[in-house]
């Protein structure tokens, strides 16, 4: 990926939430990129135990499935964890690791990250490393310094533009119908733009960043239009395909 202005990416996490009869909404996300020329690339993140069955039906069509976590390691007794490898050979393309949530509700640490996404570029899969703020540390001024550390812990040294994209996403803009102003995303993305080509240079220059946290359709439009917002990770709103589109609408 060498171009200027990276290809968007709408990535939907459905985190837990989803049955067999959900996959009714990924067909009606389907229907629609088929039927339009969608100018993102696409991605739903299903329960684990989704992934092969969405991937089954998705393939050949423009809608991607990834994962939302893996185990470092490749196979061993890690009793309800799940690998790379695995979602690999399941039908994923990206997985999704360090969301605040796995961060918080698993003590996972900037290094277990950086290992997670270590073992996503091995199995071949695009990693989708999550960094962000809580409200505490934006409120005492530290985001920049919080999210550049974790940006720093948590990105391997052999990312490169097509096998890692980074989202940023504020903690307390996460399901709670906040948003941070379009400046404050500006001031976030450009910084953490400004670290990922100090790192990789031309590679990072080419590297998507995600804004994620309550992005609706009501306001996708104006969050992807800041300077080096390159797509959305959508929590709520991608679970229903109504919605889910009106973001990808964004991108028309
Ligand atoms: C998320 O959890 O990644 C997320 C962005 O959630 P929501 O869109 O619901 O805020």
């Amino acid at each position: 990926m060498s171009s200027a202005t990276p290809r968007p990416l709408v990535a939907g996490n459905w985190k837990m939430n989803g049955l067999t009869a959900s996959l009714g909404e990924a067909a009606k996300l389907r229907e629609h990129l088929e039927a339009t020329n969608a100018t993102c690339d696409v991605l739903i993140c299903p329960p684990a135990t989704l992934v092969a069955a969405l991937a089954t039906a998705s393939k050949g069509s423009a809608l991607a499935v990834g994962g939302q976590d893996c185990h470092p390691k490749a196979s061993g007794a890690h009793t309800g964890d799940v690998s790379a490898e695995m979602l690999a050979d399941a039908g994923a393309t990206y997985i999704i690791v360090g969301h605040s949530e796995r961060r918080a509700d698993h003590a996972e640490t900037d290094a277990v990250v950086e290992a997670k996404a270590r073992a996503a570029h091995r199995a071949g899969l695009i990693a989708i490393i999550c960094v962000g703020e809580t409200i505490e540390q934006r409120k005492s001024g530290r985001t920049l310094a919080v999210v550049g550390a974790q940006l720093a812990g948590s990105v391997p040294g052999d990312a490169t533009a097509t096998n890692t994209i980074v989202a940023y996403e504020p903690v307390w803009a996460i399901g709670s119908g906040l948003t941070p102003t379009v400046a404050d995303v500006a001031e976030v993305h450009g910084a953490l733009h400004a670290q990922l080509v100090s790192r990789f240079g031309a590679t990072g220059q080419a590297m998507r960043l995600l804004y994620g946290g309550s992005v609706k359709p009501s306001n996708a439009k104006e969050l992807m239009g800041v300077a080096h917002v390159n797509g959305a990770l959508v929590g709520g709103a991608s679970l229903k395909a109504d919605d889910f589109l009106g973001i990808i609408a964004a991108y028309k």
